[in-house]
């Protein structure tokens, strides 16, 4: 056993009370692809303690298991309420949500967890019980008829999928509660976003990761969008860093309070095919087409984010060959 003196044992004791009382992060659906990223990234500049992850699920994955951990469903208001009034919440990162492909299947329990969820952070903030919010919004909020090529932050805006429904009226409550609660929440527009250290949940860019998974498994891969399907993509790592610069920006920097348009890399799945052959020269790739086809045809091919690049200094750094490396290595 070993024996530590009286002020030492003072000295931890205050150091723990410090922790206590510092001001935490909370990230909700922190178990899903984002929210792992997100969590690991955010611990290496706060600390452990400081940034508590959250999520549906009782288990969690190894990879965040350095810092605290609560089991919680978002719909739950007083719990939510709970823990940020007892660990001293300020910033919240909202994550967890139906994605487009899952949502499809239940419409209505999809509206229910996007929406309720995301009113119970924003009255916490109206309530000042926290200082700021983070809540994605995605591509799908454009539609058939908004401009398919570079589209811009602003434009016609008709989604055809509960998700992006979803998401467009998400991005007019943010405004609301900005407008008319001062509410400090930021929000992005991700594309579809590809990474290796967990699985995607559901989304119709989910492709761009199992591609990489059959290649490295059987050297094939059935697709389930067409060839020249082209689609706005992002590596996690500029995703991740996109969240933490608009959330340290200062804020009379952030003049978009619904959400902002956020640009990587467009590619289709041939060339993503293509770029991966050059690596693993056997890979053959085959299409088979699912309802997920439709929601990729009504979203834009490339956006502009022109706005995120003048208001924050958003600017993207990994291309496909850099994107097809860091998969295949992660990956195997
Ligand atoms: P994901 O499905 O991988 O993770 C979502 C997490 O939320 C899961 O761990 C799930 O268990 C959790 N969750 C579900 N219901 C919950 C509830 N009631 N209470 C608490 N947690 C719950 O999703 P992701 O890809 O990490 O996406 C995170 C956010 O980013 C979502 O809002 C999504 O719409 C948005 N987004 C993602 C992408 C993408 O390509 N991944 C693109 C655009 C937008």
């Amino acid at each position: 056993m070993t024996i530590i003196s009286f002020n030492d044992y003072l000295i931890s004791k205050v150091i723990f009370v410090q922790i206590l009382a510092m001001s935490k992060i909370l990230v909700i659906g922190s178990c899903g692809q984002i929210g792992i990223e997100l969590v690991l990234e955010l611990r290496k500049t706060h600390g452990n303690h400081n940034v508590i992850a959250s999520d549906i699920k009782e288990d969690y994955p190894q990879s965040i298991a350095e810092g605290p951990y609560v089991q919680l469903d978002i719909m739950n208001a007083n719990k939510l309420t709970s823990l940020v009034k007892e660990n001293n919440v300020k910033e919240v990162y909202l994550l967890a949500a139906l994605l487009s492909a899952t949502a499809e299947k239940k419409p209505l329990f999809a509206w229910e967890l996007n929406m309720q969820g995301l009113f119970n952070v924003l009255e916490l903030a109206k309530n000042k019980l926290i200082e700021k919010v983070f809540w994605p919004s995605s591509i799908a909020v454009f539609g058939n008829n908004s401009p398919i090529d570079s589209t811009p932050q602003h434009t016609i805006m008709e989604p055809s999928t509960v998700y992006g429904i979803s998401k467009l009226a998400g991005e007019r409550w943010c405004e609301y509660y900005f407008n008319r609660y001062n509410v400090d929440v930021r929000s992005i527009r991700y594309p579809g976003l590809i990474s290796y250290k967990s699985a995607p949940g559901g989304g119709t860019t989910d492709y761009a990761v199992d591609i990489f998974i059959q290649a490295l498994k059987s050297q094939s891969y059935t697709c389930y969008l067409k060839p020249d399907a082209k689609l706005p993509m992002m590596y996690m790592s500029d995703a991740i860093r996109a969240t933490i610069e608009i959330m340290e920006a200062p804020r009379d920097n952030i003049k978009v309070r619904s959400s902002y348009n956020l640009s990587g890399i467009s590619f289709d799945p041939e060339e993503l095919a293509a770029e991966i052959k050059r690596e693993i020269p056997n890979f053959s790739i085959e299409y088979a087409p699912d309802f997920r086809q439709e929601i990729a045809e009504s979203w834009p091919n490339s956006v502009d984010d022109s706005y995120a690049r003048n208001d924050w200094n958003w600017e993207n750094k990994i291309k496909i060959q850099e994107i097809v490396k860091k998969m295949l290595d992660g990956l195997s």
